[in-house]
């Protein structure tokens, strides 16, 4: 490719070549076969199901995670426990009173203040775009309910829903704007009524808290029309609790050949929101990179390949935590990856600046390129949640981007469920994966040093 010839040759001090591209393409195609991965995401969605950081599945989790990594033959499986102040849900219902009765499909979202008992009956005020209320003057909506009923971009990456939830962190804007609670149109690029949840930030000191929930699609665009026609009146009852509790991370080695070669610290999330089963979000994410692992065990590699299964992404917390309990070894990990875009196929694989160019990974283009993934010479920018505390501190990191422009039909909803995983797709992103840690568990290269 044409930026690997501008550069080739300058920069890596790699002067053998270490990684076996033709060890990679056989694990490869393996994994095209295997169907570990399957297994995995069937058992935890079907024995543990939603698993909220904070709730008692989440224990469950922690131990299906230990049981499953030992049986698998992982070594060094432990859990690492750290604080959580968990928002969980309790009851909730909403309602059109006016122009005339409709019962409306809504979930609360995370951090959102509970409403009375009695629950919060008053007029929507209806905004098309989260810029739309952000240019309204404060006076606006004192005693009502706000709406943005923003629609979401499909687009191939993530981009379309890194826009989009803007407006579901929005409630203090609409709080700012004299609102009593926050509706915002689900992050969705779907059409189902199922809405889709999600975490908004913890309210800032000053901030008044008010309630806040996710409208299915159609019911947000049906209070869009009726306010077009008039006046809207709706009843909402969110009740939730918050509690502090704890969580709890689970991980696994697979060893390699060499201790002072580094680890590749890899994973997803254990933790889900509580609607569906966690299926895509992020069973798929520990399913791959257990399953990539668990093939890489069985051929000779340098580096210990690390498979941690965080435990508090979707509400926060996992990524911090693990840079805490850490900190004192960060040198030791050589690279970092996390699988989180449920089973989308992988397009593109991102490595840290300069990394193509080293004659021992450059041939995993090719390894990669009858899986329909290019090689990106652009670092990665979307890494994964838990990883960004990482990155922060100076842990190189790579990414395996996913089409994402079918998950987010589902995401945070009732529908990310077993049903929705494409067994193909799975294996694809198994293969990837696969290939791509056998390179990387061989290479010479040290990836803070890979510069252009
Ligand atoms: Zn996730």
């Amino acid at each position: 490719m044409r930026f690997r010839a501008a550069i080739l040759g300058l920069c890596l001090a790699a002067s053998a070549a270490w990684a076996d591209p033709q060890k990679a393409a056989q694990l490869r195609d393996t994994a095209s076969q295997a169907d570990t991965a399957w297994q995995v995401l069937e058992s935890l969605t079907t024995e543990i199901g939603p698993r909220p950081a904070g709730s008692p599945a989440a224990a469950r989790a922690r131990d299906w995670g230990v049981a499953k990594l030992t049986a698998l033959g992982f070594t060094n499986v432990h859990v690492e426990a750290f604080p959580k102040k968990a928002w969980l849900r309790d009851a909730e219902a909403g309602e059109i009173v006016s122009p005339s009765p409709r019962k409306l499909m809504l979930l609360g979202l995370g951090n959102g203040a509970p409403t009375p008992p009695e629950g919060i009956t008053a007029p929507v005020r209806v905004f098309d775009t989260l810029a739309a209320l952000k240019a309204a003057p404060q006076s606006c909506c004192a005693g009502k309910i706000i709406l943005v009923n923003q629609p979401m971009t499909r687009t191939q990456g993530v981009s379309g829903y890194a826009t989009a939830v803007e407006a579901r962190y929005a409630a203090p804007e609409a709080s700012a704007h004299g609102a009593v609670a926050y509706l915002v149109r689900s992050i969705s690029t779907g059409a189902a009524r199922a809405p889709h949840t999600g975490s908004m930030q913890a309210w800032k000191p000053g901030e008044r808290a008010i309630p806040a929930a996710a409208l299915g699609v159609p019911d947000a665009d049906l209070i869009a029309h009726l306010a077009a026609r008039g006046p809207v009146t709706v009843h909402l009852s969110l009740q939730s609790h918050v509690s502090d509790t704890t969580a709890w991370t689970v991980s696994g080695d697979i060893p390699g050949s060499e201790a002072g070669a580094g680890v590749i610290v890899i994973g997803g999330h254990l933790d889900s929101w509580d609607p569906g089963t966690g299926a895509i979000d992020d069973a798929a994410g520990i399913a791959i990179t257990v399953a990539a692992a668990k093939l890489v065990a069985a051929t000779p590699h340098r580096r210990t390949i690390r498979v941690v299964m965080w435990g508090s992404e979707e509400t926060g917390g996992s990524g911090a935590a693990y840079l805490a309990a850490h900190r004192g070894e960060l040198g030791g990990i050589a690279i970092a990856g996390e699988s989180d875009v449920g089973d989308g196929n992988v397009y593109g694989l991102q490595l840290p600046a300069g990394a193509w160019q080293a004659p021992d990974i450059a041939p995993l283009e090719a390894v990669l390129a009858p899986l329909k993934i290019i090689a990106r010479p652009t670092p990665p920018e979307d890494f994964g949640a838990d990883l960004e505390n990482l990155h922060d501190a100076g842990v190189p990191v790579f990414a395996l981007n996913q089409d994402a422009s079918r998950y987010f039909d589902y995401h945070h909803s009732q529908d990310d469920t077993l049903a929705i995983v494409d067994p193909v797709q799975l294996r694809q992103n198994v293969a990837a994966w696969a290939a791509t840690l056998s390179i990387l568990a061989d290479t010479n290269v040290d990836f803070r040093k890979a510069k252009p």
